[in-house]
């Protein structure tokens, strides 16, 4: 069983050498303890949050400790166990980690859960149909809450969490402006997945440019914005709420890094009577019935379109990361393991 530990906090900046690949036995069906499982991971989940993770600042999850495996979400399959609810070959979700195995031990609730891969890919319960997608639904509909006819903007558009808004959106009548980087994202989250319009913050680099692109795309202004990024993004969308308008705070991926996010213009909070509320997925395991049925039927049914970006074998997962918090991803960032 090959893993990646967390060997050292970054400075600034993470590296690769903040990660180190090791080799641990893994445990034979003789050798595990009553209710203990043993699964072989098909997909390793990358996602923003194991950023923070990676300090020991104050945030709103513990830190990863260091010199054990890094965490974070996986799909795959049983493959020894000791618990009459979980039989070789079942297909599990789970919390399994940076590496290819993992010893679950499912007496503890919610630690593993059976999925159904008929209508739905193994990878998608990492993707739309899991953490991303119930992040992007709840943000939406508990939050932003859009009437038909009304504008919705969301940053980090054609990712994990963005594709999902923007496609709830769509499918509630509201008109749907998406930001992105580059062209190729642009186009794909236009021409792909239906939004509306979606301004290229990278050719518009500089404040002044990209709210005149940002205006142009939302002729009755913004009544809902999903905030995946902070910065440059936020302020000109804040020059463009209407009265009354919703900001859903998911994510300040611009600052992971640790660098300063100043808000430019905070008065629009009062002149446009704005409500500005952050959340936490894991906080909110109410929504997940209702979320992952609206999610799962529009997947199943080719409403809900997804778009993985695949690394390969857990000694790419570092770069991969590294790469996710620079855009370099497009769309839901897996590394598969099998
Ligand atoms: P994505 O698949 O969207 O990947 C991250 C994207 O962020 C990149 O592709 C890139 O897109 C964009 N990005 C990175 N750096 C910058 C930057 N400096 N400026 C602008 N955009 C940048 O990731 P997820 O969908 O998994 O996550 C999206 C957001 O949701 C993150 O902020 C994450 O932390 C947050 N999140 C919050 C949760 C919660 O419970 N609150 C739960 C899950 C996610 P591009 O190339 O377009 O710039």
């Amino acid at each position: 069983n090959r893993q990646i530990q967390l060997v050292s906090r970054p400075q600034g900046e993470a590296t690769t050498d903040n990660f180190k690949l090791v080799e641990v036995p893994v445990p034979s069906q003789a050798e595990l303890a009553d209710g203990q499982v043993v699964v072989r991971h098909h997909f390793l989940s990358l996602d923003p949050y194991m950023r923070g993770r990676m300090n020991d600042s104050r945030s709103y999850a513990e830190p990863q400790p260091l010199n054990s495996v890094m965490i974070g979400g996986t799909v795959g399959e049983v493959v020894a166990s000791k618990h009459p609810k979980f039989a070789v070959g079942d297909q599990v979700l789970g919390m399994g980690g940076w590496q290819e195995y993992s010893v679950v031990d499912a007496n503890v609730r919610g630690a593993i859960h059976k999925v159904d891969t008929t209508h739905i890919p193994l990878s998608a319960y990492l993707g739309s149909v899991g953490m991303p997608g119930v992040t992007g639904w709840y943000g939406l509909v508990k939050i932003i809450n859009p009437k038909e006819g009304e504008t919705v903007v969301v940053s980090a558009a054609s990712g994990a969490v963005g594709s999902v808004v923007g496609q709830l959106a769509k499918a509630r009548g509201c008109r749907v402006v998406g930001v992105a980087g580059g062209a190729d994202k642009c186009r794909y989250v236009v021409e792909e997945l239906g939004f509306d319009a979606c301004v290229d913050y990278k050719q518009h680099n500089d404040p002044k440019s990209f709210y005149a692109a940002l205006k142009e795309a939302t002729p009755k202004g913004i009544d809902g914005y999903f905030e995946n990024v902070g910065g440059m993004i936020l302020d000109a969308v804040m020059l463009r709420m209407n009265a009354f308008g919703r900001i859903a705070v998911c994510g300040m991926i611009a600052g992971y890094d640790g660098q300063s996010l100043p808000l430019a213009n905070p008065a629009m909070i009062l002149v446009s009577r704005l409500k500005i509320e952050g959340f936490i997925v894991s906080e909110h395991p109410e929504v997940w019935p209702d979320a992952t049925k609206e999610l799962g039927g529009m997947v199943a049914s080719g409403k809900m379109k997804l778009r993985e970006s695949v690394a390969d074998g857990i000694a790419s997962a570092p770069e991969a990361f590294l790469g996710l918090l620079k855009g370099k991803n497009f769309g839901k960032q897996l590394v598969k393991l099998s």
